[in-house]
C-alpha cells in the first residue's frame, strides 16, 4: 500500500507522487490529524484552515 502524504503547499493528503489539488510535490508524511471537507462553504473548520476545495486535508503539516 501506498504511503499517505500531504502537500506542504495546500494540506491535501494523497497517494502518489504529486498533490492532485495543486500539483505540487512538497509533500511530508509527517502531517497530524485530518479532515474531510464535503462543504468547504459551510464548514467552520475548513474556513479557520482557510480551505477553499472539498478533500481530505491534514489539520497540520510540518
Ligand atoms: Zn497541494
Amino acid at each position: 500500500m501506498a504511503k499517505l502524504k500531504a502537500c506542504k503547499n495546500c494540506n491535501t493528503i494523497y497517494e502518489g507522487d504529486k498533490c492532485p489539488n495543486c500539483f505540487s510535490k512538497d509533500s511530508t508524511e509527517g502531517f497530524k490529524g485530518k479532515i474531510s471537507v464535503l462543504n468547504p462553504e459551510k464548514s467552520e473548520i475548513a474556513q479557520k484552515l482557510n480551505l477553499k476545495n472539498k478533500g481530505t486535508f491534514a489539520i497540520k503539516v510540518k
